[in-house]
């Protein structure tokens, strides 16, 4: 090994995108896509939901236990989304991006953008809907959430989307197929 391979470190990706714009989806295609990829499990305060596995879905933890993190720095970034706290703990990601392992997180907007401040390599990736119409449609066919829970996430939605030419690429998804394509590509960008 040379010396500038043993110096090469991880990329950081992260995916932020409107509630229902298919982060979720995007997110699975490239950890099964991606074997060596490093899905960074986030902290947060929610509840799990029935078919979520503890400590691979998320580190579910007590608002006190969350505090603890938070008082001794050991978040990277962190929010409150949808009356919920989340956050990325900063030393596994460190220790793997050291190493030479490319990391994903999938955090909201504003998680991103704190991102960007301190790792100003970060890659961020903005998942869109094609319109507001088909982002309210696939949250209702979703069936996850409340009516109320629905209105509220639109109403963030509308705020987020006027944020995005902030990120370093944007992809829509309209046809799945299409935007696995790009976002697979933002990853390993295909030889020309
Ligand atoms: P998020 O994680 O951003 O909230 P999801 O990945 O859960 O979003 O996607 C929201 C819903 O939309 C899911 O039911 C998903 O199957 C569906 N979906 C995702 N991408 C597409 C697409 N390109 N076309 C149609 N439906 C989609
Ligand atoms: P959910 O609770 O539905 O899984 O996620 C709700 C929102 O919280 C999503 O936008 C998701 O990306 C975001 N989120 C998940 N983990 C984190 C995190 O560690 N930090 C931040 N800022 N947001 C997160």
């Amino acid at each position: 090994m040379n010396k500038s391979d043993s110096q090469k470190k991880g990329k950081l990706f992260v995916i932020t995108a409107p509630s229902g714009a298919g982060k979720t989806t995007m997110r699975n295609y490239l950890l099964e896509n991606n074997p060596d990829l490093y899905f960074s499990v986030s902290a947060t305060t929610r509840q799990p939901r029935p078919e979520e596995v503890i400590h691979k879905d998320y580190h579910f933890m007590t608002q006190e236990k969350y505090n603890n993190h938070l008082n001794n720095n050991n978040f990277l970034e962190h929010a409150e989304v949808f009356g919920n706290y989340y956050g990325t703990l900063k030393q596994p990601i460190l220790e793997r991006l050291e190493k030479g392992i490319d990391v994903l997180l999938d955090v909201d907007t504003k998680g991103a953008k704190q991102v960007k401040q301190k790792i100003s390599e970060a890659i961020l990736i903005f998942i869109e809907p094609p319109s507001m119409e088909e982002l309210e449609r696939r949250l209702r066919s979703r069936g996850t959430e409340s009516e109320e829970v629905i209105c509220k996430r639109l109403r963030e939605a509308e705020f987020e989307m006027a944020q995005r030419d902030f990120f370093d690429y944007r992809v829509v998804n309209d046809v799945l197929e299409d935007a696995r394509k790009e976002i697979g590509n933002i990853l390993s960008p295909r030889e020309i």
